[in-house]
């Protein structure tokens, strides 16, 4: 088999890089260890950027999100039991798309589909070689059946655990790491969402979030240890643990119900430079990871798209390996900065089990400065919404 880019992943990064390739006329196949039902199974993000709103439009799929998706233009913050509104709108004139990270990946794969694009799901040993030379070839097992795919290009948008990172040798990367000592049990369940905008919670007991997927569809965390399984967590334990962290009008008004799924998540930064090998890429959450608590994984998996899509683009129809040189560099600069962003946010809501009471003191100083300033407030609202690419 012979394609111009093999692309390695069929999450968020992997579809929208193969269907934007796809719409510049730059043949693609994508390879994913899983069924699509599994890709499609994972709850995840929530909060788009208007920068990766735009390249979902670009990649022709956003149409549905334009008529789904709940415009947000602002967020709350919880402290000390009472909430305060940071306005996007007013203070940068942008605001942020609410839509479920598995209906952006629906979308791309019903694209995808439609585009008649080579996926092959369920590929198995997914190796890469050559990709320091001119020629790079990917192999994999499907049906008990080996293929080895040659191409011009790889790019790694296998996610965390995947192949494409660890194909690299030690000495050609190196890691950027922080472990936080806690991780986030989310719930998933068909009820109103308790307010219409987010609320972000600092409580003593431990950080909360109130996010939602559509009017009819609540997403909810609460930080829990990471000694603790989804079992220890039956749903009425969840609501009561919830209602604790709440402020007063927002416990009058939860709706509880059945959860529909829950899992927790661990919390980690992690950064792998550089980004660029030879002729492979690596793009998505296979060269970062940031806490949730900002909402930039998927938003950093669309920038890094962004700019590789507009590289390969630029190498095909100009000869120029410009794009493709800087990539590295270019897609790091962003990330880093939303790298810090997420570490704030986690630092900022957070309860930290060895903090002492002087942390503490100082943390509630910190939130009550964020909620009273504009400056502050501004560079909150910046950088949720989103850095220019
Ligand atoms: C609880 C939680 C909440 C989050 N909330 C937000 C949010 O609000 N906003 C936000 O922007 N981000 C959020 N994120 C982050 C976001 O979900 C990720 O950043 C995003 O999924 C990254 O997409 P990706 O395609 O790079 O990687 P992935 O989604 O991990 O996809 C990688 C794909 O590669 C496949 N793969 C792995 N190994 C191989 C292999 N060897 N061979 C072939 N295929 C392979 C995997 O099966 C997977 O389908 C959240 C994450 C979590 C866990």
């Amino acid at each position: 088999m012979r394609t111009q880019v093999a692309i390695i992943g069929a999450g968020p990064s992997g579809l929208l890089l193969g269907q934007l390739l796809h719409r510049s006329g730059i043949d693609n196949v994508i390879l994913e260890r899983h069924t699509g039902e599994h890709v499609l199974s994972r709850i995840r993000a929530g909060v788009i950027e208007q920068g990766a709103v735009d390249l979902i439009n670009e990649a022709g799929v956003g149409a549905r999100m334009q008529r789904e998706g709940l415009i947000h233009d602002g967020t709350q913050i919880c402290f000390a039991g009472e909430r305060h509104r940071i306005d996007f709108r007013a203070l940068t004139g942008a605001g942020v798309m609410v839509y479920g990270q598995t209906e952006i990946t629906r979308d791309l794969m019903d694209g995808r589909a439609a585009s008649g694009q080579s996926t092959v799901y369920e590929a198995q040993d997914v190796s890469l070689h050559d990709f320091a030379g001119e020629k790079p070839r990917v192999r994999y097992r499907n049906d008990g059946k080996e293929t080895e795919v040659a191409c011009d290009f790889i790019a790694g948008c296998d996610g965390f655990h995947g192949v494409s990172r660890q194909s690299v040798p030690r000495d050609s990367i190196r890691n950027y790491e922080r472990v936080y000592p806690f991780g986030w049990l989310g719930l998933l369940s068909d009820t109103p969402p308790v307010s219409e905008e987010l609320i972000y919670i600092h409580h003593p007991s431990g950080f909360a979030l109130c996010s939602m997927r559509s009017h009819a569809r609540s997403r909810y965390y609460l930080q829990c240890s990471l000694a603790e399984q989804v079992e220890d967590w039956p749903d009425e334990r969840f609501w009561h643990e919830l209602r604790l962290r709440l402020d007063r009008e927002a416990q009058e008004r939860l709706v509880t119900g059945p959860s529909i799924e829950k899992s927790i998540a661990p919390l980690r930064s992690f950064v792998a430079e550089p980004m660029r090998f030879g002729r492979m890429f690596l793009a998505g959450d296979a060269a970062h990871i940031v806490p949730p608590t900002g909402a930039k994984g998927l938003n950093l998996a669309a920038s890094d798209v962004w700019y590789l899509s507009r590289a390969l683009i630029e190498f095909y129809r100009e000869k120029s390996t410009a794009g493709l040189d800087q990539y590295s560099d270019r897609a790091l600069a962003r990330i880093w900065k939303a790298e810090r962003f997420s570490w704030w946010m986690t630092m900022l809501l957070h309860t930290f089990p060895d903090s002492s009471e002087f942390d503490r003191k100082v943390q509630l100083a910190e939130l009550d400065y964020l909620v009273k300033s504009r400056a502050a407030a501004t560079a909150l609202a910046e950088n949720y919404v989103g850095l220019p690419y």
